[in-house]
């Protein structure tokens, strides 16, 4: 039998339930994979929730693991047993062992530790495309990072940093502030207390910037609005506030004709060609050294209500892993 944290219904941290489940042999197409760790990812909130439903109960929730493959099913090409992977954007990672296509894995490198992918594949393949698709940065702009002490926005800040774009990162406490200014924040604005906007402005001269990077949603969506330069894009990528559910789209027009775009990771690693190319661009910034991963916390597996709590209080600093 296989530990695994499922949910049997929505709700608060309290509806995740240590279970004990049976896994099965793997069927054409999958692996068995045993857990060395797991990621933990705001999205797994929105599972939780219910704001992003899971489909049917019990669920097991986690997006985001690594480890060693240990079956393979039918029809299985181009791994092997014993083979180090990793994986984002999975439903079912809180666990030790699990079936999972092959499909959605990648092979983890020398000098990629499994913790290390555990922490970083979801959240710095999403700074690979916000930052190369979502507004394609140049060097020399001025991007607007919200969370910027966070597991994405710790990326997001130091791969901007590396293509040479000034970062402006607005964070929650002023340890938070100091932690993003390690990270690379050239200016951090402490959004719980300032005027983004009016700060955004007086940093750039008046003009604003070129992006918003937004995953703070409903309680931030008209100070990202409010600090972009005309035909600036906003990137709206999370709801860690709450979701927008109502936009007047007349608002892009009179704020200067900006761009406004809502993605999600699933998209730009849909087949086996995008998720190789934004893997393996996250593994050379990471070998390289220009961008390091930040691990701010790690909890037993079985303490993941403990970590859920922590970070929808906004207690986390960098990514958080958990250990089956
Ligand atoms: P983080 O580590 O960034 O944690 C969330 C942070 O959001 C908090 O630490 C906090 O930082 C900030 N925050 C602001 N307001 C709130 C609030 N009301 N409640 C809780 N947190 C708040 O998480 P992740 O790195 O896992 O994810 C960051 C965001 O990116 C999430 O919104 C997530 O959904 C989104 N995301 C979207 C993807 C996509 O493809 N669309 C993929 C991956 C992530 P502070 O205290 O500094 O304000």
């Amino acid at each position: 039998m296989n530990s695994a944290i499922r949910i049997h219904q929505y709700g608060g941290p309290e509806v995740l339930s240590l279970d004990s489940v049976s896994v099965g042999e793997p069927s054409e197409g999958q692996v068995r994979l045993r857990h060395s760790a797991i990621g933990l990812n705001f999205i797994d909130v929105y599972q939780r929730t219910g704001l992003y439903p899971v489909g049917s109960f019990p669920q097991t929730l986690g997006m985001e693991g690594a480890g060693v493959i240990e079956a393979l099913g039918p029809g299985v090409e181009g791994f092997r047993v014993g083979d180090r992977v990793g994986y984002a954007m999975a439903l079912g990672s809180y666990c030790h062992d699990r079936l999972i296509e092959a499909d959605k894995l990648v092979k983890l490198p020398d000098g990629i530790e499994d913790q290390t992918a555990a922490a970083m594949l979801l959240q710095g393949m999403t700074a690979r495309y916000l930052l190369k698709n979502s507004y394609p940065v140049q060097a020399g702009d001025t991007i607007l990072v919200m969370a910027a002490a966070g597991g994405v926005g710790t990326l997001l800040t130091q791969w901007a940093n590396h293509l040479g774009v000034t970062v402006i990162g607005c964070v929650g406490s002023p340890e938070k502030a100091r932690l993003a200014q390690e990270q690379g924040c050239h200016h951090t604005i402490l959004y719980t207390q300032e005027d983004v906007a009016t700060r955004v402005r007086d940093i750039t001269g008046g003009e604003g910037v070129a992006a918003v990077y937004d995953s703070v949603g409903q309680a931030t969506l008209h100070a990202s609005l409010d600090s972009l330069r005309p035909t600036g894009t906003l990137v709206s990528f999370g709801n860690a506030s709450g979701p927008i559910n109502d936009f007047n789209v007349g608002l892009l027009a009179q704020k200067g004709s900006l761009y406004l775009q809502r993605p999600t990771l699933a998209t730009y690693v849909r087949n086996r060609e995008l998720l190789d190319g934004c893997a393996n661009d996250l593994f050379q910034v990471v070998q390289s050294g220009a961008v390091k991963v930040k691990i701010g916390q790690a909890y037993p597996l079985a303490k993941v209500a403990q970590a859920h709590r922590e970070l929808e209080a906004r207690k986390t600093i960098g990514a958080t892993v958990l250990l089956p």
